[in-house]
């Protein structure tokens, strides 16, 4: 259990994370991420997080 969020997490989010993938499409809100499945939120934060 990573803990996944949809807010940031003492300023970490995953759109700074090395594990996030921008979503493929500009209108798009939500990424992926290889670690946590689903939609992840630019804004989000897991307990996965690593700074790219
Ligand atoms: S590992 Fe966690 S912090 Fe990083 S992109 Fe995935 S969900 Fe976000």
């Amino acid at each position: 259990m990573l803990h996944y969020q949809d807010v940031p997490k003492d300023g970490k989010m995953c759109s700074d994370c090395a594990a996030y993938t921008p979503p493929a499409s500009p209108g798009a809100d939500t990424g992926t991420c290889k670690v946590v499945t689903g939609p992840v939120n630019p804004n989000g934060w897991c307990m996965a997080y690593s700074h790219r």
